[in-house]
């Protein structure tokens, strides 16, 4: 995989061909630039780290009929076309036995995917941007949401452009807004389901935020206030366990969630609140975890009659009801009310 990636902009006539033509056609992650009212600043926009996650390449692709006015020089990284190209289109996360790109930045590990990953940081290393946005979406359907290593009002300024809630996160996986700075913010921008046109509009009107206001990084005014979600626990499957989705509890079984769980998604819920169902371990079919540390899954939940109920009141979010998701990457993630 060659990661020298300038690319020109699409013709008019590959854009009358279409978005996934377009995608088919790219040999190599795409590096885009406009340019701005001051040439010398710099801001970053990376899409497509997840091949199944469009609405920040559609919002692009949507700007480039008629371009706004950049304040600053601004690059667009469209990372994953490899695996976005596959199967007919934006179906893949990533290709299928490699890496997920978006877990490989600041690691070292085998496959062309962590040289991209390290390709992508250095351009962005070197061009000392004032602030950098990853746009993607969720893997099910809600809610746009931000998330954050750092609670600043630089990362809430970016944050409050897209979107109305923010997750402060200490999780490090190997995303790319781990590498944040106090120079250059980066923040993740999750734009909602992939699936739901509310998503490429979020990023559209977020893009044209982002590349448009200056300054960038002091708070709107008259925006709407941002909610900071501290400290998210992620809620993962124990090693082994299996996954179901569906109606009441499933024979060798250690969770089963309602299809619809997705619903749940950022909506306060009760203490006591019945999620699931339960095998014959019961809670030691969960893992939690802060990012720092394992957690005491009877701290969280508690199990009554086969069924999985939350002990204290409050929020979740980035639900899955996709089992291979679920089981390689997270259930959901939580906080406490
Ligand atoms: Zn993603």
């Amino acid at each position: 995989m060659s990661i020298e990636f300038d690319t020109q902009w699409p013709t008019q006539a590959q854009r009358q061909r279409g978005l996934l033509e377009w995608v088919k056609a790219q040999p190599r992650p795409c590096w885009l630039t406009w340019p701005g009212r001051d040439p010398a600043r710099h801001r970053v926009v990376v899409t497509l780290l997840h091949g199944n996650e469009p609405s920040g390449l559609k919002a692009l692709w949507t700007l480039m009929a008629s371009p706004p006015q950049c304040a600053a020089t601004s690059h667009f990284c469209i990372a994953h076309l490899e695996a976005a190209r596959l199967d007919g289109g934006f179906v893949h996360r990533h290709a299928p036995g490699r890496p997920d790109l978006n877990r490989c930045f600041g690691r070292a590990g085998l496959g062309w995917e962590y040289g991209l990953a390290h390709a992508i940081a250095e351009r962005i290393r070197s061009l000392q941007p004032e602030a950098v946005v990853d746009l993607h979406n969720t893997s099910g359907s809600g809610p746009s949401f931000a998330v954050s290593m750092a609670d600043t009002p630089a990362h809430r300024a970016l944050a409050s452009r897209f979107t109305e809630r923010m997750l402060r996160t200490q999780v490090r996986l190997g995303a790319l807004m781990e590498l944040t700075t106090p120079q250059t913010p980066i923040v993740t921008i999750e734009c909602g389901g992939a699936m739901d046109p509310a998503s490429d509009e979020v990023a559209r009107a977020g893009l044209l935020r982002f590349l448009a206001d200056d300054p960038l990084l002091d708070e709107p005014r008259g925006a709407w206030p941002l909610e900071v979600l501290h400290r998210p626990v992620r809620v993962q499957l124990a090693p082994g366990c299996r996954i179901d989705y569906g109606v009441g509890p499933v024979a060798g079984c250690d969770l089963v969630l309602p299809p619809d769980i997705e619903q749940c998604n950022f909506g306060w819920l009760d203490g006591g609140t019945e999620l699931g169902w339960l095998g014959p371990d019961g809670l030691a079919a969960l893992r939690l975890s802060d990012g720092l540390s394992e957690l005491a899954v009877e701290q969280w939940f508690v199990e009554r009659e086969g069924r999985l109920c939350l002990r204290h009141p409050g929020k979740l979010f980035m639900i899955t009801s996709n089992p291979s998701i679920a089981l390689s990457d997270c259930l959901f993630y939580m906080v406490k009310a």
